[in-house]
C-alpha cells in the first residue's frame, strides 16, 4: 500500500518549532517510503485563521525544503462534504438528532458540578422514539447530530506509543454537526483524511484524545482506518511546555538569525528521534535514509538552543564555501546599506571575486555557529578599513614601539617572499624572522594576527596571509604600523 501522509496545520499562527517537527516527521516518513506528502490547511476556525499565517507556514516549509506533493488543500473548501458525511452517519444509524438546547446542556452541566459528579451527555435524545424524533425535526425544531458511541473500549496500535485504549464509557455521544449546520472539527478531519486516502496520521500528542472519536467516525462511515502515530511534546530546558520564553519561535525567525535549513532540519529531527547509532550530524539524505517512526521516543523531547547552535556549526562547516557565499554577500550588503554605504565601498572585492570569497569561507567555516558569526570571520579579509578589537590590542600590542618595529621588518620580508600563494612558504618566512630575532613565534604571530584581522582569533595565520594576498596583507600591516606609531607618539 502506497504511503500517504499529511501535515495539517491550523493557520492561526506561524510555523513554530513543534509544527515544523511534525511536518518533518511526516515528510521523512513519506520520503523514506516513496510515498506522498500532502499539506492541508485547517482553516475552519474562520475567526482565528489568517491568510498571512498560511503564507508564513508555506514559507517556513519551503525554507526547510519540505516539498509538498499534494496541496495545499483547504479544509474550509470541504465543508459541504463534511456535512454530507454527517448526514451519512445519520442515515446509517451512527448518529441521531439531538434537540437539547445549549441552555439545557449548560444547566445539566451546572447541576452535575453542584452534585460533584463529572458531566457527560446522557444520551437521552438517542433514546427518543425515531418517529417522534423525525416529527420534531420535520416541525422545524433545531437539532444537532450526535454520534452514538458504543459501550466498548476503543483502542489502536499507535506507531509511537504502542497499544492505546480508551475504556468503555469514557467518551460520551459527541456532536458532529451543530444545530447551525456547521460540522465539528473531528468530523472534518476524518472526512478529509478519508477522502484524501491517508494511510498514516502522524501528529502531536495533544491530539490523542481526539483519536478514539475519529476512530469511531471512520467505523461509522465505513471508511478504512489509517494508522495513528502521536509525537510527544517538546519541552523547554526547564521541563515546561515549550513556549516563546524558551525561544520557541517561528522557524523563519531562525532563518533570520542565520541558521541554515540543513541545521534546523537536523535539529528538529533529533527532537525525540535518533538514528539509533552515535551519529548526530545528518544531512537531509541521511535523515531520510535513517528515519523510522518506530524510533521516535515516547517521552517528551527537550528543546536545547545550544544543541541547535552546535549542529548548525557542523552544517556550516560541511557546506561548500561557494554555497555560503550568497548569504555572506547578502548580510554584509545589508549592513553596508544600513550604514549608508555600498558593499563595493565597505568590502571591496567581496562581490567581484567569488572564487576568493569561497576560498576564504572555506578557510574560516570550521568554527562559526551561525551565518552572522561566519560573516564576522570573513569580513576582515575584505574590509576597506579595519577596526582593532580593544581586548586584542591590549593583549597583543602591549609594547607599541617594539611591535611596530617588528611588523615593519616583517613586512619587508613578506614583500620579498618568493611566492605568496603557499602557506608553507609564508610560514617559513615568519618563523625564520622570529628565529632571527630570537623570540618565540607567538611574539610575531599574535601581533600580526591583530594587524591582519583586527581580532585575536582567526584561522591559522599562514593560511590567513595566503588567503589575504600579498597586496592586502602588506596594506594591513602598514596600517597597523601607523596606528602603533601614533600610539607611541601620543605616549
Ligand atoms: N490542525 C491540527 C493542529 O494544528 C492538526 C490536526 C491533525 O493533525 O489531525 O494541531
Amino acid at each position: 500500500m502506497a504511503v500517504r501522509v499529511r501535515f495539517a496545520p491550523s493557520p492561526t499562527g506561524f510555523l513554530h518549532v513543534g509544527g515544523a517537527r511534525t511536518a518533518l516527521f511526516n515528510w521523512l516518513y513519506a520520503r523514506r517510503a516513496g510515498g506522498t506528502f500532502l499539506l492541508r490547511v485547517e482553516d475552519t476556525d474562520r475567526a482565528r485563521s489568517r491568510p498571512e499565517h498560511t503564507r508564513a507556514i508555506l514559507d517556513g516549509l519551503a525554507w526547510l525544503g519540505l516539498d509538498v506533493d499534494e496541496g495545499p488543500v483547504f479544509q474550509a473548501d470541504g465543508v459541504e462534504r463534511h456535512r454530507r458525511d454527517a448526514l451519512k452517519l445519520l442515515g446509517r444509524g451512527g448518529a441521531y438528532p439531538c434537540f437539547c438546547s445549549a441552555g439545557e446542556l449548560a444547566a445539566r452541566r451546572e447541576e452535575a458540578k453542584r452534585a460533584g459528579s463529572g458531566y457527560g451527555y446522557d444520551g437521552r435524545c438517542g433514546r427518543l422514539d425515531p418517529a417522534l424524533s423525525q416529527a420534531r425535526a420535520d416541525a422545524g425544531e433545531p437539532f444537532a447530530l450526535r454520534v452514538r458511541v458504543p459501550e466498548e473500549a476503543i483502542g489502536w496500535e499507535d506507531m509511537i506509543h504502542g497499544p492505546m485504549s480508551f475504556p468503555a464509557g469514557s467518551i460520551d455521544d459527541f456532536i458532529v454537526l451543530r444545530s447551525d449546520g456547521t460540522p465539528v472539527y473531528n468530523l472534518a478531519v476524518v472526512s478529509d483524511d478519508a477522502e484524501a486516502g491517508m494511510t498514516h496520521v502522524i501528529r502531536g500528542d495533544d491530539h490523542i484524545s481526539n483519536t478514539p472519536k475519529q476512530i469511531l467516525l471512520y467505523r461509522a462511515l465505513g471508511r478504512p482506518l489509517p494508522r495513528f502515530g502521536h509525537v510527544p511534546l517538546i519541552l523547554g530546558p526547564d521541563g515546561k511546555r515549550l513556549s516563546k520564553r524558551h525561544g520557541a519561535l517561528s522557524v523563519l525567525a531562525y532563518r533570520d538569525d542565520g541558521y541554515l535549513p540543513e541545521g534546523m532540519l537536523n535539529f528538529l529531527a533529533l527532537l525525540g528521534w535518533s538514528p539509533g547509532d552515535d551519529r548526530e550530524v545528518l544531512d537531509v539524505g541521511g535523515l531520510i535514509e535513517a528515519f523510522s517512526i518506530g524510533r521516535v521516543l515516547k517521552k517528551s523531547a527537550v528543546f536545547d538552543l545550544e544543541k541547535l547552535g552546535w549542529l548548525n556549526g557542523r552544517h556550516i562547516a560541511a557546506a561548500r564555501g561557494a554555497g555560503l557565499a550568497g548569504a555572506v554577500v547578502e548580510i554584509l550588503g545589508r549592513e553596508a546599506r544600513e550604514e549608508g554605504r555600498d558593499l563595493a565601498g565597505s568590502h571591496p572585492g567581496l562581490e567581484t571575486s567569488p572564487e576568493r570569497l569561497a576560498r576564504i569561507i572555506d578557510l574560516v567555516k570550521g568554527r562559526p555557529r551561525t551565518l552572522p558569526a561566519l560573516v564576522r570571520q570573513v569580513a576582515p579579509f575584505f574590509a576597506a578599513t579595519i577596526r582593532y578589537d580593544e581586548d586584542a590590542v591590549k593583549r597583543f600590542w602591549k609594547r607599541p614601539e617594539e611591535t611596530a618595529l617588528h611588523l615593519r621588518r616583517l613586512a619587508e620580508r613578506l614583500a620579498g617572499a618568493a611566492v605568496f600563494d603557499d602557506a608553507e612558504t609564508l610560514e617559513s618566512v615568519v618563523r625564520g624572522f622570529a628565529e632571527e630575532l630570537d623570540v618565540g613565534a607567538g611574539r610575531i604571530i599574535n601581533p600580526l594576527r591583530v594587524a591582519l584581522m583586527g581580532q585575536a582569533v582567526s584561522p591559522g595565520i599562514f593560511e590567513v596571509l595566503e588567503a589575504m594576498g600579498r597586496e592586502r596583507a602588506l596594506a594591513r600591516i602598514g596600517a597597523a604600523v601607523r596606528f602603533l606609531d601614533a600610539r607611541v607618539g601620543a605616549a
